[in-house]
Formats: C-alpha cells, sequence, structure tokens
C-alpha cells in the first residue's frame, strides 16, 4: 500500500509530525493503515526524531517531494546527533539512513534522556503563529533540542507534552494539533538564557561539513589556545579551571544541565561527541556559530592537535596497559556478535566498529575511535572479523537455512522464510548468490541459490 496523500511540509517540521499530520489528513480510521503505508514492517514504530525504517514506495513518494537527504537534514534531529562525529561515521550514518535502515542508537551516541528531555516540548506562541498562518500546529525539531529549556524565537518557556520522546513506546501518531494544548505562553526575563538558546538553535541549524575532516577537538584546541586554560605551547590544559568558570558561567545564566569536569575531558581527550557539551564549551569560550561549524584551520593547526595528544599519551602510558587489557574482551565480544552468541535469536551480526563502539566496555570504558587508534592488539582483533557486507548477508543467509532446515526436516522452504529472519533483502540478492559456497558446503549452496533465484 503506496502513500495516498502526503500534506506540505513544513520548515523546521520534525519528520515524525508530518507523518502523525498525514494521518489526520489521510481520513484513514486507524494510525495502522498511514503506517503500514510509511514503514515496511508492523513491528515498525515511527521514529521521533529520526525516519523510522521507511518502505520503498514510500521513499519514492517521499523523493517526489523533496530528497530523501535533505529531508534527513532539515527534518530529523540529525543535525544534533551528527554534527561532531568524525567524517567517516557521519557519512555512514547519511549513507545507512538513507539507503540501508538499521537502529540509529548503532549510528549516533544517543544519550539516556533526563526528565527535561522525556517529552516532546512546544512553544504556545509559536503554536499560535502556526494555526493563524497554516491553519494547524506541528512538531518543531529546535523545541526537541537537548538540555533546551526557551522557544529560541519568543523566548518563552518551552511546555512539555504528553508525547514521549522516545520512539520505541509507542505504534501510534500523536499529532501536535491534539496533544499541544496549553496556548498561554510563560515567558521568561532572562536574556543570557535567550542568546545561549539562540547559539544552540544556530549551531543546529549551521550547514553540515561532508567534505572536510576536521576534528572538534582541534577546533576546540584552537579556540583554547588564546585563553587562560592553556599554555600557548599548546602542551598543557588547566581543564580543573576552565570545569569550574564554565560551570559558574552557566550556573548564572540558569542553564540546567551543566557540561561536568569528566565530560569536558572526555570531549577534549577521547573526542566523545556530544552535540551539548561541544555547544557549552565554544559558547562559553566565545566562539561564534562559525568558528564551530565551519572551522578556518590549517592542516598544521590541526597536526598540532594531534601532536599535542601525543604528547599527552606519553606523559600518562596508558595505552599499553589498556590495549593489553582491552584486546581479550574484543576478542570474545566480536566473536559473539559475528557468530551470533551475542543476540537471544542467534543471528550472526557483522562486527562493525560502530557496533564495537556501542558494546564495548572495560571497567566503564568505551573502546572510543581515539583509544582504538593507539590500541594495535584490539586493532588486530577488529581486522581479523572485518567482512565485507555481501559476505556478512551470506553467512546470514546459511545460518537462516540451517536454522530452519533444523526446525522443520524435510519440508520445503522458501525465500520468505530465509529473508523474515535473515534479515537480508532481496535487492541484494544478486550480489550474494555467488559467494554462499565461500560459506557453506557445495550441496547447501546449491539448494540455498535454488531457493532465492
Ligand atoms: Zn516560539
Amino acid at each position: 500500500m503506496s502513500i495516498g496523500y502526503l500534506p506540505e511540509v513544513y520548515p523546521d517540521e520534525l519528520f515524525y509530525s508530518w507523518v502523525s499530520r498525514t494521518f489526520v489528513h489521510s481520513g484513514h480510521a486507524l494510525h495502522s493503515a498511514v503506517l503500514r503505508e510509511f514503514f515496511c514492517k508492523r513491528s515498525d514504530n515511527p521514529s521521533k526524531e529520526f525516519l523510522g525504517n521507511l518502505n520503498e514506495d514510500a521513499k519514492k513518494v517521499i523523493r517526489e517531494v523533496m530528497p530523501l537527504r535533505e529531508l534527513i537534514l532539515q527534518n530529523t534531529m540529525v543535525s544534533q546527533y551528527a554534527r561532531f562525529l568524525p567524517l567517516a561515521e557521519k557519512q555512514e550514518a547519511m549513507r545507512r539512513m538513507e539507503f540501508d535502515y538499521c537502529d540509529p542508537h548503532f549510528l549516533f551516541p544517543v544519550l539516556v534522556r533526563n526528565e527535561e528531555d522525556a517529552f516532546l516540548r512546544y512553544c504556545p506562541c509559536c503554536l499560535r503563529e502556526q494555526r493563524d498562518a497554516l491553519g494547524e500546529a506541528y512538531w518543531c525539531r529546535k523545541h526537541q533540542l537537548r538540555g533546551v529549556s526557551l522557544c529560541y524565537k519568543h523566548g518563552c518557556l518551552l511546555e512539555h507534552s504528553t508525547v514521549s520522546a522516545k520512539s520505541h513506546t509507542a505504534y501510534n501518531l500523536s499529532p501536535a494539533e491534539e496533544y499541544a494544548v496549553i496556548d498561554t505562553p510563560r515567558y521568561c526575563a532572562n536574556p543570557e538564557l535567550l542568546r545561549y538558546t539562540r547559539y544552540i538553535s544556530d549551531v543546529f541549524d549551521a550547514p553540515m561539513d561532508f567534505e572536510r575532516d576536521i576534528p572538534f577537538t582541534a577546533v576546540l584546541h584552537n579556540a583554547l589556545l588564546s585563553t587562560k586554560y592553556m599554555k600557548s605551547s599548546g602542551k598543557t590544559r588547566y581543564t580543573q579551571q576552565l570545569a569550574d568558570d564554565l560551570s559558574a558561567f552557566y550556573q548564572k545564566i540558569g542553564v540546567t544541565s551543566i557540561t561536568s569536569m569528566s565530560q569536558i575531558q572526555k570531549a577534549l581527550l577521547l573526542g566523545k561527541a556530544d552535540f551539548t557539551v561541544v555547544c557549552q564549551i565554544a559558547y562559553f569560550l566565545g566562539m561564534s556559530v562559525q568558528e564551530l561549524t565551519a572551522p578556518k584551520l590549517s592542516t598544521h593547526q590541526i597536526a598540532a592537535e594531534q601532536e599535542a595528544h601525543h604528547v599527552r599519551g606519553r606523559v600518562c602510558p596508558d595505552w599499553d596497559v589498556f590495549d593489553d587489557a582491552a584486546a581479550p574482551i574484543l576478542e570474545q565480544l566480536a566473536h559473539d556478535i559475528y557468530t551470533g552468541a551475542a543476540r537471544p535469536d542467534g543471528r550472526p551480526e557483522r562486527v562493525s566498529e560502530r557496533l564495537i563502539y556501542k558494546t564495548f566496555e572495560l571497567d566503564g570504558e568505551r573502546l572510543h575511535w581515539y583509544r582504538l587508534q593507539n590500541a594495535p592488539k584490539c586493532q588486530a582483533v577488529l581486522e581479523k572479523f572485518f567482512e565485507t557486507y555481501e559476505d556478512h548477508w551470506c553467512r546470514r543467509l546459511v545460518w537462516a537455512y540451517n536454522k530452519i532446515k533444523a526446525e522443520r526436516g524435510e519440508k520445503p522452504i522458501y525465500w520468505v522464510d530465509l529473508r523474515r529472519i535473515s534479515g537480508v533483502k532481496e535487492r541484494n540478492l544478486s550480489k550474494i548468490a555467488p559467494l554462499i559456497h565461500k560459506h557453506t558446503d557445495r550441496k547447501t549452496a546449491k539448494i540455498i541459490r535454488q531457493i532465492i533465484e
């Protein structure tokens, strides 16, 4: 079933809001009818912050209105989660979102929500303007930014709806028109807080760089150079002082969730890229939006920060210790992911760096890419388990076949059975068929090829 009617998407509107309004306009009585038009499976719930698992027909209809990539950039929260990722991860995240769905939690560091961020928020003034101009209200992206409590436009307090901001909690659509009920704004006379809020939303709105790979650590390092928080040699940083002053600054403004000392350390040393943390450090240092989002750093300046890293690495030589301790744990984890032992259903997964960053833990520490660069034994483990997507899909098909065969015995097995539990897509079969013999015996390979061809 393809999308029957698609209303116009509004500026800064959450994709989820668009789908919810589609339901209102469609005349369908049930949410499930609209969800089926948009998403692949019955078990897909609509994503509040991202796109969700869109089916190909839906993508086609949407592409007639606008390129999918543009929709991702303009109407999801990607700009918050992907902005400060390393270039390759940012590009991969965009590719997966557009062409090859996976759970966004594997693509971005999505933090646990606190009370402030638990529900979709709205500004009564914006709502009134929308209703006057468009005849209906919608959910805005910039009201959903983590840690933001004011409307960037009107300066009034954002109101909390009863609609959870999490995606996995509901299978229904909640249009703002129905769920944003407070229409009297509560103004907040705090120009400092408003200035900070506007900075955050301007960073969110700024174009994302998909060409140059300038780590935000280099950008912040360079900004710190001209402050009292770093010696002009760039080799000594006074992080405690920075954390204390930053905390006092934001307390005075009235920001509720303030970046801590350990978050600053993680950001500057390990390149852990949380949007709010980076924005708070940059704003505190007086950096312009332009300086943060489109930095003009020379290769020399970028290299200087990397070098400072190495100096610190020598001063605190924990890399070897870390590598020795981490490699055997990583080996077991990678093995379990690869063989399927890590999942309740036993399905093999591809050992991607992203998945490793997400699941690996040693004494509360993650294996971030920066640590990995300094851990040759861990790198060797990942190389050992590396496989192409095509080989991975083959292994999944073989696994699915053997699993069904063990349950059914001699009864026939069809492509739809394999697809259901392997998750392999039909469009990839032509690339897979010639490789199956690499992953099983000749007889089984032949049977599987017959099933899929
Ligand atoms: Zn507003």
